[in-house]
């Protein structure tokens, strides 16, 4: 894209980026940021590796607490159909994970919930980077809930909508099938002791 030189800031111009992929050095560097915010791992994957089904949102549909109930999950966000479509517009994802103990699963207190904001904030502050970076179709997908909130404002407006993101599974992805495709192995933490992992994904390009 060729700029006005009247309005192009001299060494501060970023490339736009399509079909580049994402180095190992940026992505190192991503990690070292977003490591405080509780994401202790980046990998970038082939988009064609995340399955949609439309049972996820069945699930959604039927037997969750939080349907109809936030920004960040259905019927707020996009029928499978739609996700579905949103996708074939990319080629790279990121899938940044954090780790957490079982027993803080079922808690419902402030620790719960802050450290839910913290990786929250982190992806969306890495799908900023990366819009600086030069990826401007960057697009976060988070996992649980949004929580900013101690209560959404569902069905009135967002209070922060610049932070407001679908949930994974709202997108209608199959997680636990998508991590296998991804060579992943996952399974259901039962004991308090054990650690259980959560997930974001960054559409990328
Ligand atoms: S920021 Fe608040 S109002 Fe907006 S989706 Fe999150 S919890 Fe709901």
């Amino acid at each position: 894209m060729k700029c006005d030189p009247d309005l192009e800031i001299k060494n501060n111009v970023v490339e736009f980026r399509n079909n580049s992929g994402i180095s190992s050095a940026l992505t190192e560097r991503l990690l070292k940021k977003c490591q405080k915010q509780g994401i202790s791992a980046i990998f970038p994957f082939p988009i064609e590796k995340i399955i949609v089904k439309d049972w996820v949102n069945l699930k959604c549909r039927y037997g969750c607490s939080m349907f109809g109930t936030s920004w960040c999950c259905p019927p707020a966000t996009p029928e499978p159909e739609k996700a579905r479509a949103i996708l074939s517009e990319y080629t790279t994802a990121l899938l940044l994970t954090g780790t957490r103990k079982c027993a803080d699963f079922y808690l419902d207190n402030c620790r719960k919930r802050s450290g839910m904001v913290r990786f929250w904030k982190g992806i969306v502050s890495t799908e900023r980077l990366l819009f600086l970076e030069g990826y401007y179709k960057a697009f976060s997908l988070v996992s649980g809930v949004c929580s900013l909130c101690k209560k959404c404002t569902y069905p009135d407006p967002c209070r922060f909508p610049q932070e407001k993101r679908p949930v994974i599974e709202s997108f209608s992805i199959d997680v636990i099938g998508t991590l296998r495709n991804l060579g992943g192995t996952s399974r259901v933490a039962i004991n308090m002791a054990d650690l259980f992992n959560y997930y974001g994904i960054i559409l990328l390009e």
